[in-house]
């Protein structure tokens, strides 16, 4: 079946004893047990295992292409999940332009338990192959990028990852599934922060790991019910029922996305604009070839440097100042001083992420109201 249909029944059959439609929740911790060792449906403890968070998990990995979903409490508790596969000695390399917290993670945290890490140029494969040693075990990439939106190309990334022997992880949160399935073109590891598109309201925050290989799969598995950051009942269910209308959100975001970047590429005020979907981004065949659609982030530079930031984000009525992305409102952020802070200046400047980026999350309110709010803001 398609994927429309998919987001809708895949792990979401009727409930069998009540015929309820939607998955319900299950607001237990534990279950009760037929005979010692014994659990009557499979379930004995709800860290171990949830109805409601099992639903989310198959449908996730229905919709990603994949054998095995897990669901996590984030997206950095997913992405632990996945790294903690590794052990110390072995070696990481990782795309260069990376959501703030993942690179916070590998360095803050991984770095002094003994994971090595390098970091490559997103956009050059040659620079993952040439970055690869003996102990690379994993590479970890993110696309597109964020917040430049740069592309990185799976295919031939996951070639190096084949020929080194080491499993390649994308962070497919930028765009959802409904746009680019990293497992079809070679990935074997998909993280997700469902916080994003895949919930769609910015009312939850939840992780997910999709995967076909069962090696990973199961230590992943143990390591979910072993470290136990998993999501509770509610949230799973509002990811869940989030998903339900990911293709039509999705295709909104981007049909608005498209065009406030083709306005803002015009603008006088404005002097570049990083969106994959405009012919003028540099790897937008590459985009168009491995996505089925753009997505609803767009990055721009302002003329005019910190004081035109400063006057434009203050302007701003429908377009929040804020952190995240992927919900249903639209959101502007100052990913200098918000979400990439933590690099520092010289880890800015390295990443080319100048003093003058604004970073939107195109929303779902009407793209003449959106267009207006940018036009008034920029005046
Ligand atoms: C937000 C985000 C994360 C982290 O997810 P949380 O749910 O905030 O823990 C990871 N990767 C990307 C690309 C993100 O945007």
């Amino acid at each position: 079946m398609r994927f429309e249909t998919r987001a809708i029944h895949d792990g979401q059959a009727p409930d069998p004893r009540t015929g309820a439609v939607t998955v319900p929740v299950y607001q237990t911790s534990t279950y009760q047990q037929n005979a010692i060792g014994w659990p009557r449906e499979g379930f004995e403890y709800s860290r171990t295992g949830n109805p409601t968070r099992q639903a989310l998990e198959e449908a996730l990995a229905s919709l990603e292409g994949g054998k095995h979903g897990l669901a996590f409490a984030s997206g950095v508790a997913a992405s632990t999940a996945v790294l903690n596969l590794l052990k110390p000695g072995d070696h990481v390399v990782a795309g260069d332009d990376l959501y703030g917290g993942t690179y916070r993670l590998l360095d803050k945290i991984y770095r002094p338990w003994g994971l090595r890490i390098s970091y490559a140029d997103s956009t050059d494969p040659t620079a993952f192959a040439a970055a690869v040693c003996a102990e690379t075990r994993l590479i970890w990439v993110e696309t597109p990028t964020n917040p430049l939106l740069k592309i990185v190309d799976i295919p031939e990334v996951a070639e190096v990852a084949r020929k080194a022997g080491a499993w390649l992880v994308v962070d497919n949160t930028f765009v959802s599934p409904y746009f680019q399935r990293p497992l079809e073109l070679g990935a074997d590891i998909v993280v997700h922060s469902t916080t994003k598109y895949l919930g769609g309201h910015s009312d939850v925050i939840g992780g997910a790991v999709i995967t076909s290989d069962q090696d990973a799969w199961e230590r992943i598995k143990f390591y979910q019910n072993a470290a136990g950051a998993v999501p509770g009942p509610w949230d799973a269910w509002l990811i869940l029922r989030g998903l339900k209308t990911l293709s039509v959100r999705l295709r909104e975001h981007e049909r608005n996305a498209l065009k406030l970047a083709n306005r803002l590429e015009k603008h006088p005020a404005v002097e570049r604009v990083y969106y994959p979907g405009l012919t003028s981004h540099p790897q937008h065949t590459l985009a168009a070839k491995q996505m089925s659609g753009f997505g609803g982030m767009i990055s721009f530079e302002l003329k005019g440097g910190f004081p035109a930031v400063e006057r434009f984000v203050a302007k701003t009525t429908l377009f929040t100042l804020g952190e995240s992305l992927g919900g249903v409102e639209s959101l502007v952020c100052y990913p200098p001083q918000m979400t990439h802070a933590a690099l520092g200046p010289e880890g800015r400047a390295q990443r080319g992420i100048r003093d003058n980026l604004l970073r939107l999350s195109v929303g779902l309110e009407h793209v003449e109201d959106l267009e207006h709010d940018l036009e008034q803001a920029l005046e």
